[in-house]
């Protein structure tokens, strides 16, 4: 199968147009072909969706996956790849590469305009109008795993001592064995989620926060 350019008519093989690729053809257009994913990645509802987070946006991964979505995310990561596992896994990509829709021909994406993490969480989160209150702290924000709930005398010698007092409810990761619990951190960031999802302008020269585990 072929696919010619609408402008001079040059014909291509279909095969370099695996994933929306497109290429740019002698004559100076774009030639694409379009590909058709809005079913695998447009779930019955906004809880269920998931991400393909680009090398630029390891920290926007981070608290998607603080506010319990699935955010996968790759250091390094090629392009070609990037396309092919958002479209294989129906993920929506979020990336801040202005030229990715013209190099690919793709309809599930975002682009993120912001470079403050928080501000990019905002965004994805009013796009899509995810829910996160109930979800917080419900995935490992390292490997994206779901947590297992644990009970207290499962955590005995796993965390200290005062936090064994004083935090409520316990979870592990099932990948890297990662304890986490609530505790006032979890508290204090959800009130800073609350703000900022709130859409409250952040101040002059205030500092980034970073997930805290
Ligand atoms: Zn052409
Ligand atoms: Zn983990």
């Amino acid at each position: 199968m072929s696919i010619f350019c609408p402008h001079c008519g040059r014909e291509y093989d279909v095969t370099l147009f695996q994933y929306g690729r497109t290429i740019e053809c002698a004559c100076g257009r774009r030639v694409g072909r379009e590909v058709k994913v809005r079913s695998l990645y447009r779930p019955q509802r906004p809880e269920e969706l998931r991400f393909m987070v680009d090398v630029m946006l390891g920290r926007l991964a981070r608290w998607l996956r603080v506010l319990g979505y699935d955010a996968a995310y790759q250091e390094g990561i090629e392009d070609a790849d990037l396309v092919r596992l958002s479209l294989d896994e129906g993920r929506i990509l979020l990336t801040r590469d202005r030229a990715l829709p013209t190099e690919w021909w793709i309809d599930n994406y975002l682009l993120i305009d912001s470079t403050r993490p928080v501000e990019q969480l905002s965004q994805v989160v009013r796009r899509y109008g995810l829910p996160w209150r109930e979800r917080l702290f419900t995935r490992c924000t390292v490997c994206n795993e779901p947590l297992d709930t644990l009970d207290r005398h499962q955590v005995l010698g796993r965390v200290p001592e005062k936090i064994l007092e004083h935090a409520s409810r316990f979870a592990s990761c099932p990948v890297c064995n990662r304890v986490y619990w609530q505790g006032s951190h979890v508290d204090r960031m959800r009130r800073r989620l609350d703000e900022a999802l709130k859409g409250r302008e952040g101040q002059e020269g205030e500092r980034e926060e970073e997930p805290e585990e």
